[in-house]
């Protein structure tokens, strides 16, 4: 039998109405705050993703679908949905257009090379916002109340950390002043953090070594060490929240860790599930534009991880649906086409092609959770009517055809 390769999932059934209904949400909330859809390819360049996600995270270092194609490019199926957008960005020459704003959302399969006992998909999907063109503080605030809007509408509780990265101004001192500090206790932190001094001291905060972790609770804070202008824009956010009665707290640890990275970081926590997993993050880029050698431009995004939120989303009731139409003479099928295409229109509508009793209609009608159940008997045909059963309301009616 050949099988799903390992790390990747088929979904049908209860699965795939829990991963449209996610998309549909998303999709609505980010267009009523202005977003369209853009759609890039899975298959990019490798310098693209290891200019954008950086040479040094462990996705570019050993988690990239890389090959070599057919024509011998060096290429990769896209670990995330970022860098893709900024690249049609900057080639549709949009970052040329300075005064003008562009506000896209995508959904899609992105694939990691992940070691499986993880518990991690090596296919799995995100949705995301990207918005360019924009510097001022309100966007960020506005993105993270949509990305809070899009959960209270899957009915998914979260807990909201915020940070502030700094700028090219206060982040390259402060990263000095954390190296020194690092520097001091390095014979006590673990192996992966004695890299990162090296390759991302700042990721260094993002250690779940519970031995790091304590060490670096006397770590230099950036946010205590912000210029004024990103200390200012970060003090706005919060206000912004507080107005909009949107709880946080802040993090100080939350990091994104590439240099394109600055001011707001944000990450939505599942506070539903035992274990705390990041169910969305986000943040402003400024520099990530410049970074795939396009014109400079302030950008802010999210994306979300959509197969943990399946886990999390509380789906509605099932109500009944749509039209099950069947005929208890194989004689009457012809008479049913007319009448379901009309229904089509503006309904769902299952036929049955096989001639049955009406108790197995019945079942049928039940079994794709129909709402109407239609069958034409040997009386009906005879008089040019239908016999219709509503099944949530248990009532039973016979209708001429043209009528119905
Ligand atoms: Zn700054
Ligand atoms: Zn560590």
């Amino acid at each position: 039998m050949i099988k799903a390769l390992r790390g990747m999932k088929d979904l049908s059934f209860e699965d795939s109405s829990r991963f449209t209904y996610i998309i549909d949400i998303a999709t609505d909330i980010a267009k009523k705050y202005g977003y369209s859809y853009i759609e890039t390819p899975i298959l990019e360049e490798t310098k693209l993703f290891k200019r954008s996600v950086g040479e040094s995270s462990d996705i570019v270092g050993k988690e990239m679908y890389q090959f070599i194609d057919k024509g011998g490019n060096d290429v990769c199926m896209r670990p995330e949905g970022t860098a893709g957008v900024v690249r049609a960005f900057i080639q549709d020459k949009l970052d040329r257009r300075q005064n003008e704003k562009f506000k896209f959302y995508y959904y899609g399969a992105m694939f990691r090379y992940e070691r499986p006992q993880k518990g991690r998909l090596r296919e799995f999907h995100q949705f995301g916002c990207e918005s360019f063109g924009e510097d001022l503080v309100y966007e960020d605030f506005t993105i993270i109340q949509m990305v809070g809007d899009i959960f209270k509408s899957l009915g998914i509780d979260y807990r909201l950390e915020i940070n502030s990265l700094g700028c090219s101004r206060c982040m390259p001192p402060y990263r000095e002043n954390l190296i020194n500090f690092l520097n001091g206790c390095r014979d006590e932190l673990c192996q992966d953090c004695n890299r990162r001094i090296e390759t991302n001291p700042i990721r260094v905060l993002d250690c779940k070594n519970e031995k790091c972790k304590s060490l670096l609770r006397e770590s230099p804070k950036l946010i205590d060490n912000l210029c004024s202008s990103c200390s200012s824009d970060f003090n706005r956010l919060k206000e912004l929240l507080d107005i909009a009665n949107i709880e946080y707290s802040v993090n100080s640890n939350l990091v994104r860790g590439l240099d394109y990275y600055n001011k707001t970081a944000f990450e939505f926590v599942s506070s539903s599930i035992g274990s705390q997993s990041a169910i969305a993050g986000g943040g402003r880029y400024d520099k990530l534009v410049e970074f795939v050698s396009g014109k400079s431009t302030p950008a802010v995004g999210f994306a979300l991880g959509v197969e943990r939120i399946m886990e999390l989303v509380k789906m509605p009731n099932r109500e009944r649906d749509g039209y099950y139409m069947g005929v208890m003479n194989s004689s009457d099928i012809d008479k049913l086409f007319p009448l379901a295409h009309r229904k089509r229109k503006s309904s769902s509508v299952t036929i049955e092609y096989r001639a049955k009793k009406l108790k197995a209609h019945l079942k049928g009608a039940d079994r794709i959770n129909a709402r109407y159940c239609v069958v034409i008997g040997e009386d009906e045909a005879k008089n040019g009517t239908v016999w219709v059963k509503d099944l949530e309301k248990s009532e039973e009616s016979i209708l001429k055809i043209d009528e119905f």
